[in-house]
């Protein structure tokens, strides 16, 4: 059994100063860290209880008209917040997509964004390769069991997914992700916060160590009227996604006029599908204009031997995803997800 310190933060700064200690971490809902230390994976010398720093639990409109919310937010509470649900009701339902009611109750959207991949051999310790989990070890899944994993951005050393349907949502939104550390404040998009594996898949995120998430920034809402999120996944509920879709749009009639995508499922981090947005931007909602568009975003994949599936299935979630969002039911032909 590992020796353990627990200590109790109840302002930043303090938060902030107690990390600094060798082996510190952060704990707030716990919902992932805690299967990570019982599994021996994480082995935190002393656990940073920043639960009761209040300033990080509070949900409120941004001077430009975007939203913050705290990093300490429960995800069941921000899913369920008025401005939330009105303005963001892309971020509403992903969050709602995820886990279980208990966990979501408990989770917070700091640690949703710190939450670490599913991959069966990263948790499993009788496995002795995982790069994630002991660098330079080798990658049991590629040659494994790799249904679950990428189809994108995957590299030699690592072929996990991020697991979050919040992060999706969040990176079709354009968020900011802001905080504080030893040497001050700054802001990561999005988009720079989780990372693709490289030859550092133990590194999810672009955090310092040290540096502590307190809130989740949302530019000013543009997509309110046509978002949706879709999340396919092995059974109704509580599983991780095969893939997910967040889609966004803004339409002049049936024409889309702006369009944000990003995948879920597919990649080491949430997946911006840059270019089917540029296809689809100006064009037509209509079927085949959607998979022409999915197809080119799929066309950088490169499957592993059980997942090549995903590509096939991508597509079509795109397809519905968008469709959904501008508010077409999808047509009932076989070649829909
Ligand atoms: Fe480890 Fe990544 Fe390979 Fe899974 S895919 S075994 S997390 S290195």
């Amino acid at each position: 059994m590992d020796a353990l310190a627990y200590q109790r933060a109840t302002d930043i700064d303090a938060a902030l100063a107690a990390a600094q200690q060798p082996g510190a971490a952060f704990i707030g809902g716990g919902t992932n860290l805690l299967d990570l230390m019982k599994g021996g994976i994480a082995h935190p010398l002393t656990l940073i209880d920043i639960t009761h720093i209040a300033a990080l639990e509070r949900i409120e409109t941004l001077p430009d008209g975007g939203l913050r919310i705290g990093a300490l937010a429960r995800n069941s509470d921000a899913a369920n917040h008025a401005l939330v649900r009105t303005r963001y009701p892309l971020l509403a339902q992903a969050l709602l997509a995820g886990a279980s009611p208990q966990l979501r109750n408990m989770a917070t959207v700091g640690g949703n964004l710190m939450q670490r991949t599913r991959c069966g051999y990263f948790y499993d310790t009788a496995f002795a390769q995982c790069n994630k989990r002991t660098p330079g070890s080798g990658c049991a899944a590629r040659d494994g069991v790799n249904r679950m994993h990428a189809i994108l951005g995957a590299s030699a050393q690592c072929v996990a997914v991020n697991p979050s349907d919040m992060s999706v949502a969040l990176a079709a939104l354009d968020a900011i992700v802001q905080v504080r550390g030893p040497n001050g404040a700054r802001a990561i998009s999005i988009a720079q916060f989780h990372r693709l594996p490289g030859e550092r898949p133990d590194l999810d995120t672009t955090l310092a160590r040290g540096e502590l998430i307190t809130s989740v920034d949302l530019p000013p809402p543009a997509f309110a009227d046509h978002a949706h999120y879709l999340k396919l996944r092995d059974r109704a509920s509580y599983a991780f996604a095969l893939v997910s879709v967040a889609a966004a749009l803004q339409l002049d009639g049936q024409r889309v006029r702006a369009v944000r995508i990003a995948l879920g499922g597919v990649a080491h981090k949430p997946w911006r599908a840059s270019v089917a947005e540029q296809r689809l931007t100006g064009q037509p909602i209509d079927t085949a204009t959607l998979r022409a568009a999915a197809a080119a975003e799929l066309a950088q994949a490169q499957p592993l031997k059980g997942n090549a599936f995903k590509i096939e299935l991508a597509q079509r979630a795109i397809v519905r995803a968008v469709m959904q969002a501008a508010g077409q039911a999808p047509h009932a032909s076989g070649d829909l997800a």
